[in-house]
């Protein structure tokens, strides 16, 4: 018996891997760890089905990895939108839909509310492994032999320690895991901060398959939006740099309401009905690269701060790291070397898959600063169907997305 503790109190069995939070990126790496044949543990503070604050879309690369846990027919018995293109304006107003129906290969998103899709990928995760739920991690202990999780059950209160070979930190934007690891560097012009509600009768477009992204004036380069979430529901919300936030001393609440009482959007919302509070979040880029593993430990998701700097999409990277995170965990175990040494592969893997994707957003982001640019593009766009064609492409992946930033393209754009 250790530090005085009853022995109910205590929980000393040993886990190959501890994962900490259980959003998508935890709740993935869980699944592919058991898979792999670690013996995982999974736990979060939280008791499931619960809340996340977000804008529910799943993009193209969500699915993937989602598809891997055959999770998707899972996902569509459930209330969700299928996506098939994005809508965008500029700060002129100016629209352009994007639809992907014409790609070849089957490139389309859902909109499924977090309380939905989280469930899901937590439910097989609790076929797979050990879960325990309304479990929070409060303290971690290096040793020679293994880490400690010193972590609270909310129920009783009561004290548990568990022992690891190797704890993965998935526990979201403000990570235990990566502070105590002297990792969590928030830093606000890397960094997002975000008011999302949910609207009944929102109208317009006529179009309940299309993301709609506003980069309006006074968010950019973050931007107003409306996913629609299946059964005449939305996800409406804003995003902005939380630097600029503090800047400007801009109030996001007034700028939302504001943005949805302008004269573009009024008459969409004028039978619409808030059916839930505003709530706010934070979005933590992956603008900038990390160290993302420390002795016995690594981190996925937010907590290693991975989320587009453009489109503000995370679930894709958090599913992502999660998968990559379990491949590492299990090279690991075989070799038992927990070593910083040994995990810093995980470092390379991620951003040898995805810093050309996030670099090339936060080049986007910067040039979203450019309104007369963004609404020069949106114009052409507006007018052109080889521009859009264009555009789809580089969004899509047909071309590349860097071809945004070839003078040739603007060149191009002048005389269409
Ligand atoms: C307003 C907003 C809109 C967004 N819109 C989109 C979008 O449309 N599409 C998209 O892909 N992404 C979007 N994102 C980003 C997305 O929400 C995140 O990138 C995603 O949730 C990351 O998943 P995760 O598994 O890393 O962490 P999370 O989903 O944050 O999960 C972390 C889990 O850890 C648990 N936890 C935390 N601390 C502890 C602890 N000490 N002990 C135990 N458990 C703990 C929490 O309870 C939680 O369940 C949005 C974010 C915001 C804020």
């Amino acid at each position: 018996m250790k530090d005085g503790l009853s022995k109910e109190k205590q929980f000393e069995k040993i886990y190959d891997v501890v994962i900490v939070g259980a959003g998508p990126g935890g709740s993935a790496c869980a699944c592919f760890c058991a898979i792999k044949g670690l013996k995982t543990l999974l736990i979060d503070k939280q008791k499931f089905p619960r809340e996340k604050i977000c804008g529910d879309a799943l993009s193209g690369k969500s699915i993937e990895v989602l598809n891997k846990l055959d999770l998707i027919p899972e996902l569509e018995k459930q209330q969700h939108a299928y996506i098939k293109s994005i809508i965008f304006s500029g700060p002129n107003g100016k629209e352009i839909e994007i639809s992907f129906e014409k790609e070849k290969g089957d490139y389309h998103g859902y909109c499924v509310k977090r309380t939905i899709s989280d469930y899901v990928i937590f439910k097989k995760a609790k076929t797979l492994c050990d879960t325990m739920e309304e479990t929070e991690l409060i303290d971690l202990n290096y040793t020679n032999d293994y880490v400690e999780l010193k972590c609270i059950n909310k129920k009783d209160s009561k004290e548990i320690n568990i022992k690891s070979n190797l704890v993965i930190g998935a526990d979201g934007a403000y990570s235990l895991v990566a502070k105590k690891n002297n990792l969590h560097l928030i830093e606000y012009d890397h960094h997002c901060t975000a008011l999302r509600t949910y609207y009944n009768n929102v109208k317009g477009n006529n179009n309940e398959s299309a993301i709609e992204l506003h980069f309006v004036d006074e968010a950019i380069p973050g931007y107003f939006w409306i996913f629609p979430v299946g059964n005449n529901e939305w996800n409406v919300g804003i995003g902005m740099i939380t630097k600029d936030m503090q800047q400007k001393k801009a109030n996001l609440k007034e700028i939302m309401m504001k943005v949805i009482n302008s004269e573009k959007f009024r008459d969409r919302f004028k039978e619409a009905v808030m059916i839930d509070s505003i709530k706010g979040w934070t979005l933590p880029f992956g603008s900038k690269k990390r160290k993302l593993y420390a002795y016995r430990t690594m981190l996925v998701g937010d907590a290693a701060q991975l989320i587009d700097p453009f489109t503000g999409e995370g679930q894709g990277n958090a599913l992502l790291s999660g998968l990559i995170a379990a491949e590492i965990a299990k090279k690991a175990c075989e070799k038992n070397n927990f070593s910083e040494d040994f995990l810093k592969e995980y470092n390379e893997k991620i951003y040898e898959h995805l810093w050309k994707e996030l670099n090339t957003s936060y080049q986007l982001q910067k040039m979203t600063r450019f309104k007369w640019l963004m609404n020069f593009v949106l114009t052409k766009a507006n007018k052109s169907e080889k521009v859009r064609e264009t555009i789809t492409s580089m969004l899509s992946g047909r071309k590349p997305k860097n071809h945004l930033f070839n003078p040739l393209f603007y060149v191009e754009l002048l005389f269409s």
